[in-house]
């Protein structure tokens, strides 16, 4: 794997990406959407269409040749995506959709036989709607409230008032590793500490933080940690949910079918174990062994060097956009207290038309609330523009999308 002395050489590192080389609106494409979903190497194509051409069989079912090769596959990859957060044991991580499908599991499996009403669950305000939702909608069903915690005006969480808002009816405490919207990298161990006063259960929206920060689930001490394979370079529509083994084996299945059963009669069933318990129907096989291979490809780069790449890519961001007196950046002011994530506003330009004139120059960001409405209005904005890193994004590929923010200001700068 190409190395520079301080981490990745993403100049080489991205002739791996097919989809990176391309033109689009007439110029080579930079894409800057990572937090959105990521581009795929080739080591992951290959695996898809290996899995696809030799492997293709459902998985825990067939006597036969092809569904063992199936079903090695499928389990060996959930060995290694279970590796990448050092989950103790592969048993505890289920396949899911995504980051969205493990938290919901947790709302509903858990949620609907513990919770009850009077019993409270604490969110920040800068979630994802993923991590927000299901929770809306189980408390909808149990009587059970919301709690949320404030950020500062530096887009840090707030832990004084989570102090203030644990109690003994704190049930869970669910809250984002880090905020895809401004990049804030959340204290989970200290979140979980004081969790653990009032005996709440912690959740972990992983998103955002499995892919860009080395990830121990054990060090961490939560009870469950939510990721998606797609935001790490694996395919989209798998993701992983790690959960304490005594917890998953507590809680009732979350869908019901083939697969998830031990014994079925017309009139009642018994469960398979964790697990399989949680996985009703027939798994995304292929993705799985994609994600594996986007795990075996990310520890060859480096999670070390991932991470400091990013710190650098960030702080390049940082410091030219900070040179523009009309852009004003949201979130942390440290490059170090956050992910690959650059969220800004230039001054009398909607984001959309922000991000319509970079697109027209081949410069993919994203452009709106970011699936966090609560934390726009926190911001006292409708929207943002957001520009967000990975693995194989330059310093080269800022200056372009600072150089095109200039023709953004020249359009709508006199209008402000
Ligand atoms: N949480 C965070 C912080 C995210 O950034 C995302 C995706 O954007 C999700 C949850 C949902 O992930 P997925 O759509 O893969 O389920």
């Amino acid at each position: 794997m190409p190395r520079t002395v301080t981490g990745i050489d993403p100049t080489v590192l991205r002739e791996e990406f097919p989809a990176l080389h391309q033109v689009v609106n007439g110029d080579p494409l930079v894409y800057l959407d990572n937090a959105a979903t990521t581009q795929k190497p080739r080591a992951v194509l290959d695996a898809l269409r290996h899995f696809y051409e030799h492997d293709n069989a459902n998985v825990h079912r067939g006597i036969h040749e092809l569904s063992r090769r199936a079903t090695d596959a499928f389990e060996a990859a959930r060995i290694r995506v279970a590796s990448w957060v050092n989950a103790p044991n592969a048993s505890e991580v289920v396949w899911t959709r995504g980051t969205t499908e493990g938290i919901n599991l947790v709302a509903y499996a858990w949620g609907l036989s513990n919770l009850r009403k009077g019993d409270e669950i604490v969110v920040s305000v800068m979630e994802h709607h993923s991590n927000l939702i299901p929770w809306q909608l189980v408390c909808g069903h149990t009587g059970a409230r919301l709690r949320h915690v404030d950020i500062d005006d530096q887009g840090r969480l707030r832990l004084d008032q989570l102090e203030d808002v644990l109690s003994d009816r704190t049930r869970i405490v669910s809250i984002g590793h880090v905020s895809n919207s401004i990049g804030t990298i959340n204290p989970v161990r200290e979140i979980v500490d004081l969790a653990k006063t009032v005996g709440a259960l912690t959740v972990v929206d992983g998103a955002q933080g499995a892919p860009h920060l080395p990830v121990d689930v054990q060090a961490l001490g939560c009870d469950f940690y939510a990721f998606s394979g797609h935001k790490m370079c694996g395919p989209t529509g798998i993701g992983a949910l790690w959960g304490k083994r005594e917890l998953l084996d507590s809680m009732e299945p979350y869908q019901g079918g083939g697969e998830m059963i031990s014994v079925v009669r017309l009139e009642e069933s018994t469960w398979a174990e964790v697990p399989h318990k949680f996985e009703a129907g027939t798994p995304n096989i292929a993705g799985a062994v994609g994600f594996a291979a986007a795990v075996d490809y990310l520890e060859d780069v480096g999670r070390d060097a991932i991470r400091r790449h990013e710190v650098e890519l960030t702080r390049h961001a940082m410091d030219r956009l900070g040179e523009l007196p009309w852009i004003r950046i949201f979130g942390p002011p440290e490059p170090e207290a956050r992910s690959g994530v650059v969220a800004f506003e230039v001054e009398g330009a909607h984001p959309h038309d922000v991000a319509t004139i970079l697109d027209s120059e081949g410069i993919a960001i994203r452009a709106g609330h970011h699936c966090t409405q609560p934390l726009m209005r926190r911001l006292g904005v409708s929207a943002t523009s957001r520009a967000s890193f990975y693995i194989y994004n330059t310093e080269a590929e800022i200056d372009r999308m600072v150089r095109a923010l200039h023709t953004v200001h020249g359009i709508f700068g006199t209008h402000a």
